[in-house]
């Protein structure tokens, strides 16, 4: 289902954020709740209102910037709450306005499942986390967040992201301890992911770049750690560069428009289950490191 982004602005500044400068000068007034109603209204009635994902079956994301920075938002979170009823609906946020205990609480009221609140973490530490963030402060707002959240009946299920490139993949292994230890006798979802080559990871690329290989790497070593989750999630991870007991793990992703599956995956027993690659990643760094994985082992 769509992304529908609730706010153009942010208070993060995020080295890999997916997102374009020019997407943040909008004018934010074509994101106030009017514009919201008017652009859902028109797409329920079947004409295309959204840019990206409107035609990929799934939960509908609810993205940024910042949504919860949008003057109108728990508002909207009714809005699209009450006019999407039963379907699941993911918000995107750094959750930083959670440490308001009163808007946390708001939110809650608002947020009735099926709804998953998903936050990224970006280290096991304020530096690490604040360094990729872009904002001092952000790891303990973020936290206080969460445990706000928690602390609340009615909280929606939470999912943690840590979306890996060059500057945090090898702390993959203490930040999942650390979330761990944060989420402990919760139930939640924890998601590993690769970085996207767009918007502001495009830009920053000097400092992010990193291959697939190399993640998937961090990924393999910490295959106990991730089957002591609950539940785990791996996005944008070719499965063949997986070891055999993490493939069930990968997601496929992406919607269609943004995947790529090279030569090589077309002899390949996974290719009806696996995201391939993404794009921009294929044009950067080639399909040199795809496996294919035999039709019999
Ligand atoms: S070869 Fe292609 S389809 Fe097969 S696992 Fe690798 S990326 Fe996926």
């Amino acid at each position: 289902m769509p992304d529908i982004p609730l706010w153009n602005k942010c208070n993060n500044k995020c080295l890999m954020c997916a997102n374009t400068a020019g997407f943040s000068r909008n004018a934010s007034g074509d994101y106030g709740l009017l514009k919201q109603a008017y652009r859902l209204e028109k797409y329920l009635c079947g004409a295309g209102a959204y840019r990206k994902n409107s035609r990929t079956a799934g939960a509908w994301n609810l993205t940024g910037g910042e949504p919860t920075l949008n003057p109108d938002f728990i508002k909207a979170i009714n809005y699209f709450r009450r006019r999407l009823e039963g379907e699941e609906l993911t918000l995107l946020s750094n959750g930083r306005r959670f440490s308001d205990p009163a808007f946390a609480a708001a939110f809650a009221e608002a947020a009735r499942p099926p709804f998953i609140l998903a936050v990224s973490i970006h280290g096991p530490a304020a530096a690490a986390h604040d360094g990729v963030a872009g904002a001092k402060g952000a790891f303990k707002e973020t936290l206080l967040g969460i445990r706000n959240l928690l602390a609340l009946p009615a909280a929606p299920f939470l999912e943690l992201r840590v979306i890996l490139h060059r500057l945090n993949y090898r702390r993959l292994a203490p930040t999942l301890s650390f979330i761990k230890r944060l989420m402990k006798g919760r139930r939640y979802r924890v998601v590993v992911m690769h970085y996207e080559i767009e918007g502001s990871g495009a830009g920053n690329g000097k400092k992010l770049e990193v291959s697939l290989s190399a993640t998937a790497r961090q990924v393999d070593a910490c295959a106990r750690s991730l089957a002591g989750f609950g539940e785990a999630r791996l996005y944008h991870f070719p499965r063949c560069l997986l070891k055999p007991g993490l493939r069930r793990l990968a997601m496929v992703s992406l919607p269609p428009e943004d995947r790529a599956y090279p030569p090589a995956c077309a002899g390949c027993r996974d290719r009806e289950v696996c995201v391939g690659l993404m794009k921009p990643y294929l044009l950067r760094y080639g399909a040199g490191e795809l496996r294919p994985l035999p039709l019999k082992d």
